[in-house]
């Protein structure tokens, strides 16, 4: 079997797009020129009022972050996500929240700076919800070692150029992804770039 790309939704540094995935069908999230985070939620199409949650994962799993073949799962215990490869360092963190307007205040930014939070509820809005919920996210490629004193390290991401992850969705979802425009701590490494959901479908390749 081999797969081919059905869509390819690029999303530009700082910004966020949301796409719609049924349930079996597999997705990539690549960086395509690496070192760039990328917070990823993911809703139920039918009642975005579930949703993966990074809390209700951890239990789940009882680690920090899903290994290969484990599942992420909503604030209702149900199983949303599947992570079925990580062609990455395989830093990814799912304890901080999404970047927002206040965070980049209290950073010294002035004026109005782009975020997670607006750049999900911007791509939300744009399907018809309005006043969504904004999980925790599933921060991928994010770098943020748990040191033994329990204190967190803000590292640059080490994914390459081209690296990705490949999830499968256990129901039929809305997933966003923001290309976290976070440059006020160096979370994503040489400056921001865009990253690209690529949706996938199954080949059956002819029995020989
Ligand atoms: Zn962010």
């Amino acid at each position: 079997m081999t797969e081919s790309v059905v869509e390819r939704i690029v999303v530009p540094a700082r910004e966020g797009r949301a796409a719609r995935v049924t349930r079996g069908q597999r997705f990539r999230v690549v960086d395509l020129e690496g070192s760039q985070v990328g917070d990823l939620f993911a809703f139920a199409s039918v009642d975005v009022g579930e949703f993966a949650s990074a809390e209700h994962t951890r239990v789940a799993i009882s680690r920090l972050f899903p290994r290969v073949g484990e599942n992420f799962v909503s604030n209702r215990r149900r199983s949303v996500l599947t992570l079925l490869d990580d062609r990455s360092p395989g830093h990814h963190d799912m304890l901080c929240a999404a970047c927002d307007p206040t965070r980049y205040a209290g950073l010294g930014a002035t004026g109005w700076h782009a975020s997670c939070q607006e750049n999900l509820q911007q791509a939300m809005l744009a399907l018809g919800f309005q006043g969504v919920e904004v999980p925790q996210p599933i921060n991928l490629f994010m770098n943020i070692p748990v040191h033994e004193d329990g204190s967190l390290g803000w590292e640059p991401a080490r994914s390459q150029p081209g690296d990705y992850v490949e999830l499968r969705a256990e129901m039929e979802l809305i997933v966003v992804l923001s290309s976290c425009p976070q440059d006020m701590v160096p979370i994503s490494g040489g400056g921001l770039s865009a990253l690209v959901i690529e949706l996938l479908d199954d080949l059956v390749e002819d029995l020989k």
